[in-house]
């Protein structure tokens, strides 16, 4: 169950602030309040989808294309284009905190362990 109060939901709405990187009709991408690498951004669907299931399952085909077109250029618009990883946490016991599916964009100078 989707909760309208959940911060992001609040971020879209221009209740709360963010450091915008990408805007577009169907995306938005910001940057991460707790940075955990050099360059850590969010990328959100402007709708009401609780994590990757619910998104890839329940958004029309378009906003789910328009949402990876928007990664790809949040990626490119900061110069990433070889050296990034995406997460995507779901659920409580993968430490998702905030129920508005997101993808996390995560970079550092190098990268020294795989996983
Ligand atoms: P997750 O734990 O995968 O649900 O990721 C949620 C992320 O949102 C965390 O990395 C938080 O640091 C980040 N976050 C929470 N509130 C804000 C905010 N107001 N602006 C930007 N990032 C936020």
């Amino acid at each position: 169950m989707y909760d309208k109060n959940n911060v992001f939901a609040k971020i879209l709405r221009g209740e709360i602030p963010c450091k915008e990187v990408y805007s577009d009709d169907n995306v938005l991408a910001f940057y991460d309040v707790a940075p955990r690498a050099r360059v850590h951004v969010l990328v959100i669907p402007r709708g009401e989808y609780t994590d990757i299931f619910d998104f890839t399952q329940n958004a029309p085909a378009e906003l789910q294309a328009a949402f990876w077109n928007g990664v790809r250029k949040t990626v490119e618009k900061l110069g990433l284009r070889d050296n990034f990883r995406t997460v995507a946490n779901t659920g409580r016991g993968a430490g998702q905190s905030v129920m508005h599916f997101h993808i996390h964009i995560m970079s550092d100078e190098r990268f020294t362990e795989d996983f």
